[in-house]
Formats: structure tokens, sequence, C-alpha cells
């Protein structure tokens, strides 16, 4: 099951909790979920979610979640998922980090952990690591196998 490996964090990054683990830091990691926040200000889904796949500090490809199709037609308001949305865009994602964030209806930081559907897809893809925001400052972090 993806993220489920626990390699030690990476230097910089303090890990304070959980199976996925919870990160304080962090540098860049401030700053590109700051970008996914853009990014989720422009989707017009109900659940409104931004990813950015980079390589280091390098922004490699963008996306907000995005309608399959318009409500008339699809009652369900499926979506892609901004991480897939994301993947789509690039030819090669191996060794990529990805930054996911939701924000609420006041417009604050939500909790933007992968779903598993997208957890399997980032893992296929080869990205090594996913950062997320959560409905406090705290930041997710979840370590795909072969970090
Ligand atoms: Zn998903």
């Amino acid at each position: 099951m993806p993220g489920t490996y626990q390699p030690p964090a990476p230097p910089g990054y303090q890990r304070i909790t959980g199976s996925d683990s919870i990160v304080r830091d962090a540098g860049g990691v401030g700053r590109l979920l700051q970008r996914a926040l853009r990014e989720a200000r422009r989707s017009r889904c109900r659940y409104r979610v931004g990813a950015v796949l980079a390589s280091g500090s390098r922004i490699i490809s963008y996306s907000p979640n995005v309608p399959r199709n318009r409500p008339t037609i699809d009652f369900r308001h499926a979506t892609f998922h901004a991480e897939e949305a994301a993947l789509r865009r690039v030819k090669d994602a191996a060794g990529l980090t990805v930054y996911i964030a939701r924000i609420n209806a006041a417009g604050g930081s939500a909790m933007a952990r992968p779903c598993s559907r997208c957890q399997q897809a980032l893992l296929s893809a080869g990205v090594v690591r996913a950062f997320y925001s959560t409905n406090t400052s705290d930041v997710g972090c979840l370590f795909m196998r072969g970090c």
C-alpha cells in the first residue's frame, strides 16, 4: 500500500507525528504549497484543490482539479483530481515531489491528503513525496516507496 513506507524525514524536516507524518519546516515547502493554494483558488469544483509537481524548487507542472463533464451531463460532479491533472501534463514524473493544497469556503487551508487512487497514480508515475495542506498550519507529508 502506498504511503506505508517510512524512511527518515529528509534533512531540514522535522517529523512530528503520524503514520504519514506531519512535518514542520520548511522553506521550499511553504512556497510551493502557496503555489498549490493559488491553483486551488482557480478551481471551479465544489472541493477546491490545487497541485504542483516540482523537482527541487523548480515547478514542472500544476493544475487545479477540473470537472470531467459539465454538471448538466454529469450529475455526480465527477472531477479529475488536481494530482491527476498535474500528472497528465508531464512526460516523466519520476523523482518529483507533489504539493497539494485545498481551500475551504472561507479561503483557508484544508486537508488535502491524496486519496488512494491518486496515491497509486503518483506512485506509478514515480513521484517520491507528497506534501499537503491540513486544517492547521502544519504540513502533511507522505513518503512514497522508492524515496
Ligand atoms: Zn485523488
